[in-house]
């Protein structure tokens, strides 16, 4: 590197701040600071002359020379687009105009996400009048030198992902909250997963660095290993050190937001008619349907009509997050409003139409196109993927990898990654220890991935969640049986899997002793329902004692085939006798996963 930077570097007549920036191998902010203290203001897309770049480049240690190959330059200053960017990508660039960020703040609990939070809001929006009342309507705008910022006020990468999971990715940065005196913990992996699956860029917000004992240092050694290397180390990531305690370093977050947000132009055309995302809606007793809605194109109007999801109505009032009566909303403007006629569900896409008559329509047929898509939910298993790949659709195996212990998870990650076939890799979205949760099964929803754990098992939620969305999980013992898998699935030649489905559960409250048949445990349904013909496990504490078939089940004296939720039954386990009070008998049943 340093024999690199005794090198002369070759600079256009015109350059962008950031063009400079990555030729003299600094970081953007440090050029712009450099250019403030020669009196040059500027942004990080704005271009500078030759002579300027070059006084810059010189007092920052490097020697510069007119006449680049543009080409050269170009590759170096293109930046990989998210999804949402392509969209707008396709409207007419001359209607786009620069709109503020949405920022969405995540991290790992009690890192000070609701602090940050608070602490941004107080210091930089007006609240309204009435009372000084802070009202949360699950967003809120800030105005920080003339320039607007929106920021999301339900913070964690769960709200985050379940938006996406449902198709809805309104943010353009992430704001990851790590604290000095903690580190990267697991949620902190998780959501630097999220984020980077949702292709959002990040900002670390490196809080509570007023803490004695806080280590800024061992926490950007820790981001770097999770692939967030900060600029100061020449990478790519804004590390800011604040305190939301003490309100330090806040003005520096905000800048770093707006770097970004310069660099990745974040557009929208304000003059389409108003679109955007239903952040979250209430029932009112005396307001009635009250929904905040996230603008994302175009300008919404009070006296517009609105069709969201099945709801519609006539936009009668409308609020801004201070609670003032605003009569338009432009691109990036969360809004509360009052007229729609039933309660939207967060994360569905509103838009505006001219007439009642298209309003009752398009809501009716959403109303219908909801129902079939919640009855159809695209499968997310390697079948489908594969599928998806021969239709080319996709060119990605997307995987959240979770595994029991550290030993196992680097080989399996070795051998994933030399996997991949001409035209399908494997990408791997998160990889970290732990049972498999419903963050996971989110994330695996929200990027079209699969879930893959290694010795580790998904809790209740994740596979209520997984059943209901079509996710396969699948369940490894044996490292080579799982990359073989992964490996057949790129080529498409996997035999579909079977999983076990948990159809009800029984607690054991009595347990008798029958001559000839032996131990029969008196229980409680205490969900779903215990069919004769499943199969059945002990659970006794967190372990699982005994799993086979059933050999009886009983209701009062009658043989019975299934007996529901909330009944009481006598169930006799075959080869087993050493029922407990207290123990809890699952039943289930093996379905193939497709
Ligand atoms: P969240 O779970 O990430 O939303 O975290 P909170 O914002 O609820 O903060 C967790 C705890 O850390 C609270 O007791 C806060 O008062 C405290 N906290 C947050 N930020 C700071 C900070 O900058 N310095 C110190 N000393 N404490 C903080």
């Amino acid at each position: 590197m340093t024999e690199d930077k005794s090198t002369r570097v070759i600079v256009p007549e015109l350059v962008t701040v950031r063009e400079l920036a990555d030729l003299i191998e600094v970081s953007p902010i440090a050029v712009i600071k450099q250019l403030m203290a020669n009196g040059v203001i500027a942004n990080i897309n704005q271009q500078i002359d030759y002579e300027t770049a070059a006084i810059v480049a010189e007092e920052m240690g490097r020697e510069v020379e007119p006449q680049a190959s543009e080409e050269e330059l170009e590759d170096k200053s293109s930046v990989a687009l998210p999804e949402w960017r392509k969209i707008i990508e396709e409207e007419d660039e001359t209607d786009l105009e620069q709109r503020p960020p949405v920022v969405a703040i995540l991290g790992h609990v009690d890192h000070g996400k609701t602090s940050l939070l608070d602490v941004i809001r107080r210091a930089n929006v007006v609240e309204a009048e009435a009372g000084g009342i802070t009202q949360h309507i699950g967003a809120y705008q800030i105005d920080w030198e003339g320039r607007p910022i929106t920021f999301l006020d339900t913070p964690g990468h769960e709200a985050f992902t379940a938006m996406r999971a449902r198709g809805a990715q309104s943010t353009d940065i992430v704001v990851l909250v790590v604290a000095a005196d903690d580190g990267v913990m697991p949620q902190t992996k998780e959501a630097i997963a999220h984020a980077q699956a949702a292709g959002v860029p990040i900002v670390v917000a490196l809080n509570k660095i007023d803490v004695t004992g806080a280590n800024p240092e061992r926490v950007k050694q820790q981001l770097s290993d999770s692939g967030l290397t900060t600029d100061e180390w020449d990478g790519d990531t804004m590390v800011v050190p604040v305190s939301a305690k003490d309100s330090t370093g806040i003005d520096d977050l905000l800048q770093a937001i707006l770097l970004i947000s310069e660099d990745i132009a974040i557009n929208a055309n304000p003059n389409a008619d108003g679109t955007g995302m239903v952040i979250e809606s209430k029932i009112d007793k005396n307001r009635g349907v009250i929904a905040t809605l996230l603008v994302q194109n175009g300008t919404l109007r009070k006296g517009d009509i609105v069709v969201v999801g099945g709801a519609w109505g006539r936009m009668r009032a409308m609020f801004s997050h201070s609670g003032d009566s605003i009569d338009e909303a432009i691109p990036s403007c969360p809004v509360e409003v009052m007229g729609l006629d039933v309660a939207p569900r967060a994360g569905d896409t509103f838009k505006t139409v001219e007439t009642v008559r298209q309003a009752r329509t398009s809501a009716s047929e959403t109303h219908k196109s909801q129902k079939t898509i919640g009855q159809i939910s695209p499968m997310v298993d390697l079948e489908s993927i594969f599928a998806e790949f021969e239709s080319g659709k996709t060119q990605e195996l997307n995987l959240v990898v979770k595994v029991d212990v550290q030993g196992s998870l680097e080989p399996i990650v070795n051998s994933l990654e030399q996997l991949g076939t001409e035209g399908l890799k494997v990408r791997l979205l998160h990889t970290e220890l732990g049972n498999i949760n419903e963050n996971d099964v989110l994330l695996a929803i929200a990027s079209r991935a699969i879930v893959i754990g290694f010795n580790v098992t998904p809790d209740t939620s994740a596979q209520n969640l997984a059943r209901t969305k079509g996710v396969s999980i699948r369940e490894y013992q044996v490292i080579y049986r799982l990359v073989e898998d992964v490996e057949k699935a790129l080529q498409g030649l996997l035999e579909p899997e079977e999983q076990e489905v948990v159809v009800g559960e029984a607690e054991v409250r009595e347990v008798f002793k029958i001559s000839k048949i032996g131990q029969i445990a008196g229980c409680y349904m205490r969900s779903g329902e215990f069919r004769r013909k499943a199969l059945a496990r002990v659970v006794r504490g967190d372990k699982v004692i005994h799993d086979g078939s059933i050999s009886s089940l009983k209701h009062e004296k009658d043989d019975v085939n299934q007996v529901r939720k909330g009944f009481e039954c006598g169930i006799g386990l075959k080869g087993f006798q050493d029922f407990e009070i207290g123990d809890a008998l699952q039943c289930y049943v093996l379905e193939e996963v497709r």
